[in-house]
């Protein structure tokens, strides 16, 4: 009893920070008409997740869904298309605590632009990463291919993520944007970050005459 009153009090305390999330992502204008979507980690057994097709700017409690690790809703719901992302992403990296993922212009045009990678260079906001502390360094976000099928592009990102020491996101082709966070004020600077940097990049390219 004891120990569901504390999951249940952990649970609405993410359902606090993904609504949060929600309303700051559609100000930015990353998750238009309903897309994208986030999760936190509620403990190790338990993961919350918007849930399918609802508008980020307008979330409500029961718009977060419980689910376990195999993406399982468990007081029932419809869980967005692509849990299965989240908890491959939780699953890799133990130590997160929360996701998001956006479907801003920025990161859908240079996903198109680059097909394969974006590699992010000589830039000080890369310094928005914890573990990076001089702009004298550079950063890799894979493009993966998108796909309707789920379980076969989590399992390519589960390869790519098992053989690098990068970690900071992904991008889907044509789609948008995933990262995370130890905290969800960690993956929404992260967030903020990688749109920043991806801006920049298209911004360089056509200059440079390049698109
Ligand atoms: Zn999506």
């Amino acid at each position: 009893m004891k120990g569901s009153l504390e999951l249940l009090k952990r649970f609405s305390e993410k359902v606090e920070e993904i609504i949060y999330a929600g309303k700051i992502l559609h100000e930015k204008g990353w998750v238009p008409a309903t897309s994208g979507n986030i999760s936190a980690k509620v403990d190790e057994k338990f993961i919350a997740i918007t849930s399918s097709g609802k508008h980020k700017g307008e979330l409500k409690p029961e718009d977060i869904l419980l689910i376990d690790y195999e993406g399982n809703p468990i007081n029932g719901g419809k869980p967005s298309a692509e849990t299965l992302l989240h908890t491959t992403i939780y699953k890799l990296f133990p130590e997160i605590g929360a996701v998001v993922h956006t479907h801003s212009s920025n990161a859908t045009v240079i996903s198109l632009l680059l097909k394969d990678k974006v590699e992010l260079e000589d830039y000080e906001l890369l310094k928005a990463f914890p573990d990076i502390h001089t702009h004298e360094t550079n950063i890799t976000i894979p493009v993966f291919p998108n796909d309707q099928n789920i379980p076969r592009l989590a399992k390519k990102v589960e390869e790519y993520f098992k053989n690098t020491k990068q970690a900071y996101g992904f991008l889907i082709q044509g789609h948008g944007l995933y990262t995370w966070g130890k905290t969800m004020k960690e993956s929404l600077i992260h967030t903020e970050a990688l749109e920043f940097l991806f801006e920049c990049e298209i911004k360089l390219l056509n200059l440079k005459g390049k698109i």
